[in-house]
């Protein structure tokens, strides 16, 4: 079988939705899930439920079996994900998987950042476990940025911490999803490690022009400190150590973190990755 955690999540369905355009019949694939009604509408599809927990590790005891291509869809909650995803690791390696796919943060290892850390962490514990493994180092959703298109028009102005010629290299979770897909039904991708992200990485400025383009409206790309960053997530409600941790992010996109194409993940859909614009697109598409 092919067993996906995080499967109701948002890359989840995408992923299992490919899986089954690729011919994977649902039955063949375990979605694992916290309970059974976030799951209830795969079920219906004909794919089987394992319902667990990354917080409790004898949850996941019968959900994996020898042979099977594993995806651990990284957890919500950084700072706790390395013992949360080793409670998974644990499990597929004693059941003997022939597969285990994660996915990770782009740059990997070297990625500094705090974010990165439980990827890190995760990383080192399947390279540990011996499992046949296939990292998917994921770089930013252009969701993260698409997703509140709406007041980012209406401020006319996109703000944050990145200066304004740093660029970052996103895809949407659709193709990151794919590459996914291609890696559990396809060989020749274990104790690999696989750097992902749009074929093209763009500017603030140039992201605040297409948003202006399309909508018809002025919008502006705006650079403010990293303590006035702050403040404004701490006002929209963030705690504090999390706010630090974004604010951590502007800077390595400031450093070139993300805004590396080596071209991985357009390989490995065969074909181009979505442009930022299309992303733009489909989210104010929505608003109309
Ligand atoms: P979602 O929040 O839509 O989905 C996260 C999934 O993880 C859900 O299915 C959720 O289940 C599951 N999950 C969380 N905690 C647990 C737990 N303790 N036990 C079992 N399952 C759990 O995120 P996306 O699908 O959009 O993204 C997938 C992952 O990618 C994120 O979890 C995060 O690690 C990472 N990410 C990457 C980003 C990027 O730009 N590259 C941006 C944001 C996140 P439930 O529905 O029960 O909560």
């Amino acid at each position: 079988s092919i067993v996906i955690t995080g499967a109701n999540g948002q890359l989840g369905r995408l992923v299992i939705g490919d899986l089954i355009a690729r011919g994977v019949p649902a039955e063949g694939i375990i979605a694992v899930v916290r309970s059974a009604e976030k799951g209830a509408d795969l079920a219906g599809q004909g794919v089987r439920l394992h319902l667990a927990d990354y917080d409790r590790p004898d949850s996941f005891a019968g959900a994996f079996a020898a042979g099977d291509r594993v995806l651990l869809i990284s957890g919500s909650e950084p700072g706790r994900r390395g013992p949360q995803h080793k409670a998974v690791i644990d499990a597929a390696a004693a059941a003997g998987v022939a597969q285990f796919a994660y996915t990770g943060i782009f740059g990997g290892p070297d990625a500094w950042f705090h974010l990165a850390d439980d990827h890190r962490e995760t990383e080192d514990l399947i390279l540990a476990s011996g499992l046949p493994y296939t990292f998917l180092r994921n770089n930013w959703y252009s969701e993260m940025y698409t997703g509140d298109v709406a007041g980012i028009v209406a401020r006319g102005a996109i703000a944050n911490a990145v200066a304004p010629e740093s660029r970052v290299a996103t895809a949407p979770r659709r193709d990151f999803a794919a590459a996914a897909a291609a890696v559990l039904t396809g060989e020749g991708h274990l104790n690999t490690a696989y750097e992902l992200g749009g074929d093209n990485a763009w500017t603030f400025g140039e992201f605040a022009a297409e948003v202006s383009r399309q909508s018809g409206k002025p919008v502006a790309h705006v650079t403010v400190a990293p303590a006035e960053l702050k403040a404004i997530l701490v006002g929209a409600g963030l705690p504090d150590g999390f706010a630090d941790v974004l604010v951590e992010v502007d800077d390595a996109i400031d450093k070139g973190a993300l805004a590396g194409t080596p071209g991985d993940l357009s390989r490995l859909i065969g074909r181009p990755t979505t442009p930022i614009a299309d992303t733009i697109a489909e989210d104010l598409a929505k608003l109309s």
